[in-house]
């Protein structure tokens, strides 16, 4: 866990005291306390770990990086956040720990945490995320009163790496991406592919992840991408959560308003399920509300599905926005959705999702 990460559990930020690593190191570089989790992660016992300098357990290639840092204990107040090296462990092999500590002149004062596992997905994740691994699927979205598909939304999948034949799903694999912050990877992937699709005059939306839409470099990619390939914008649609951009209201709008200006759009995702009050709307420049499966699923037969339906739809019309039902299953529900003026519709009864033809 970064110790800016708020623990989903408390709800607080920092650190475990019975699991994370904490320790003060004097200016000679030894340690002169530590808790239990050293001798627990690193099997070392405590008269070991502070029998040496520290630098004597560090990687060899992290020892320069590690130096330079412990030198500045005299500097009152300093400050190092998550800071990363590798300790050998007693039974051989290499621990990563991510360090946050402050210094008061003499000593340092320092929490660490074990991020080995957090390495090692991220390397093989690295490895397959990948024009090899990814799979771009599509889902057809329909205009109901029309009768025509009207746009496609971009999913993500992975060949499977252990050679059979089963392809994985975004739960598979994009929690994990999620967590080492590799998602921007799959993200870039998919734009591509949509911007692509528009080339061939197909309006597609692509999902984006938090990452992404605070990632200067990838949104001024973007951008290019979207210059170069001259290609109609309003073929592109960006979808985010709307947690994700309640989480960093002010990041999606920048975004948001960036994208909408070259003529793209913007469609907020799993409408229904993050928000706690509606002023987010007023703010984002949205063309799309996708009302998330949860108010769909049952709505053939549940009556406050229905009213919860009706009021989305009544909002969205009044703030100019189209509405997109997800998750039809079969026809009654689609009927439903038709008859209370959602927009468009989405769901395995209509198409499921497919390789991208
Ligand atoms: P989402 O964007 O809300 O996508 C809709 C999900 O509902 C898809 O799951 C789709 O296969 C599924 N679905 C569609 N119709 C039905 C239906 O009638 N019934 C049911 N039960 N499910 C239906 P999928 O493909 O597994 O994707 C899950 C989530 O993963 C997506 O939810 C999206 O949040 C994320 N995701 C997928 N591709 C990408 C990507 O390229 N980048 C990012 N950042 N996230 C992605
Ligand atoms: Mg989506
Ligand atoms: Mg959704």
């Amino acid at each position: 866990m970064n110790p800016q990460d708020k623990d989903p559990q408390t709800g607080s930020f920092g650190f475990h005291i019975e699991r994370d690593l904490l320790c003060t190191v004097n200016s000679d570089g030894y340690f002169t306390s530590l808790n239990s989790g050293w001798e627990r992660v690193l099997g070392w016992t405590r008269e070991e770990l502070q029998s040496r300098p520290i630098i004597d357990f560090i990687h060899p290639a992290d020892r320069e990086r590690t130096v330079a840092e412990l030198a500045k204990v005299a500097r009152t107040d300093y400050q190092v956040v998550n800071f990363e090296n590798r300790y050998r462990a007693r039974g051989g092999g290499w621990r990563w720990l991510r360090w946050s500590a402050r210094t008061d002149g003499q000593n340092w004062y320092a929490v660490a945490f074990d991020i080995t596992q957090d390495k090692e997905t991220e390397a093989r994740l690295r490895g397959v995320l990948t024009d090899e691994h990814l799979l771009a699927y599509s889902q057809p979205i329909l205009d109901h009163r029309r009768g025509e598909i009207v746009q496609e939304e971009l999913l993500v999948r992975m060949r499977n790496t252990t050679g059979t034949d089963r392809v994985l799903t975004p739960a598979e694999f994009l929690p994990d991406a999620e967590r080492t912050g590799l998602i921007g990877l799959v993200d870039r992937w998919m734009s591509a592919h949509a911007v692509a699709l528009s080339r061939q005059g197909r309006r597609s939306e692509v999902n984006l992840s938090a990452v992404s839409i605070g990632d200067e470099e990838f949104t001024g990619r973007l951008e290019k991408w979207i210059d170069r390939a001259g290609v109609n914008p309003s073929n592109l649609v960006f979808e985010i959560t709307e947690t994700a951009a309640l989480e960093q209201l002010d990041v999606a709008v920048g975004f948001a308003e960036r994208l909408t200006s070259l003529g793209c759009r913007f469609a907020l995702d799993d409408f229904g399920t993050g928000f706690g009050s509606l002023t987010h709307l007023r703010v984002l420049p949205i063309h799309y509300l996708k009302i998330d499966t949860s108010f769909v699923r049952d709505a053939a037969t549940n009556r406050d599905d229905q009213a919860m339906l009706r009021g989305i739809v009544a909002i969205a019309r009044e703030l100019r926005m189209m509405t997109v039902a997800e998750g039809i299953e079969d026809a009654r529900t689609l009927e439903l959705v038709s008859d209370i003026g959602v927009d468009y519709a989405q769901g395995y009864h209509i198409g499921r999702p497919a390789p991208v033809g």
